[in-house]
């Protein structure tokens, strides 16, 4: 799973440019399941059937990143820029970024003041992203055009993979661990059913533009008829020494079994069949209540005429920053949650109310 973790987290797919994500994910999963369509929005949805009779059970990542979109290319050279998705400004200053220009990839960063110059400024003073530029070492404007940059050019984070901390007990450092690590947790379920025998149908949704408003799964979900959905996304722990922390989640304590956040209000016979197979099958988990983040579950929860849904969240430091991390341990537990629940499933699940 951490190989295929890798290879998603250097994929770029910022929100409304997943092209990268959406079809390496269509080629893999080609062969490996019964059915693989790219949608019109660049969803990626497969089927996978199960031997025996049973429900129609979504499960859902999103392939989305967040990122900015490049608005104006000064006289000098230096890029002004949009946010794609939430970004805090005061992190912005001096990292690294990559333009998805029309010719490749172009490396950059975010330009900041030198250190000399402090004394001269309020040192508080925290600029927002319209007053920051982006540096691609340029120094006119037709040199930028001639690297392929043009306005609506898109960026990411320019950080890569790396394992971190003690052996027995590593973290994942990278860019875009939300949410690729829920989506290279639904490719290792998957690849782990092949010869498995589960009931029913398994349909995954890798969804975009989950970052800018959960666009891609509310639409996907309009043509999908399921009995039930799991969510499958990171969250934001609270377990660091900054004052709003309350301690609630911590890093590699257990996937986060989500009982509440902003978008949803986790259908309780699922959380429940969520929580029982987790004591069960003897899988570390928190119960997670949030109300700073919202995941697709809440888009496809309400699609239809409702969808009973529950989400596994999978806890994160720092994230939507270049440098966000999750612990193995916590992945191996999600993944291990998700597939002894599909396990469980049969004819006689009931997921009513
Ligand atoms: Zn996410």
């Amino acid at each position: 799973m951490l190989e295929m973790l890798k290879q998603l987290t250097l994929l770029n797919g910022p929100c409304g440019y997943e092209h990268q994500v959406t079809y390496f994910l269509k080629e893999y999963l080609e062969g490996r399941v019964d059915d693989v369509k790219v949608d019109p929005l660049g969803n990626v949805i497969a089927r996978k059937k199960g031997n025996k009779p049973g429900p129609v059970t979504l499960l859902t990542a999103h392939i989305d990143e967040v990122g900015f979109i490049i608005k104006k290319i000064e006289e000098n050279g230096l890029l002004r820029f949009e946010k794609l998705g939430g970004h805090d400004d005061r992190i912005l200053p001096a990292q690294q970024v990559k333009l998805l220009g029309k010719y490749g990839e172009i490396d950059g960063l975010i330009g900041t003041m030198s250190a000399h110059f402090v004394k001269f400024d309020d040192p508080s003073k925290v600029r927002g992203h319209s007053k920051l530029y982006i540096d691609i070492g340029a120094t006119s404007k037709s040199d930028v055009e001639e690297l392929g940059i043009e306005i609506g050019t898109t960026v990411t984070w320019g950080t890569e993979w790396k394992l971190i901390g003690p052996s027995k007990n590593q973290m994942v450092m990278a860019k875009s661990l939300d949410d690729r690590a829920g989506c290279a947790v639904l490719l290792q379920v998957l690849e782990e059913l092949q010869n498995e025998s589960f009931a029913g149908e398994l349909v995954f949704l890798f969804a975009v533009q989950e970052e800018v408003g959960l666009r891609g799964a509310k639409t996907a979900i309009q043509k999908l008829d399921v009995d039930a959905a799991i969510a499958i996304d990171t969250t934001a722990v609270s377990d660091t020494p900054e004052e709003t922390m309350d301690q609630s989640l911590a890093l590699g304590h257990g996937t986060g079994i989500k009982v509440m956040d902003f978008s949803l209000i986790v259908h309780k016979t699922i959380k429940n069949l969520l929580v029982d197979t987790a004591k069960t099958n003897g899988i570390s988990y928190q119960l997670e209540i949030f109300p700073g983040i919202g995941t697709d579950g809440g888009a496809v929860s309400f699609a239809g005429g409702g969808i009973p849904t529950g989400v596994l969240s999978i806890p994160s430091r720092y994230a939507h920053s270049p440098v966000e991390m999750v612990s193995v341990k916590d992945l191996m537990d999600t993944k291990n949650l998700l597939k002894a629940f599909i396990l469980r499933l049969d004819n006689e699940t009931s997921f009513a109310f």
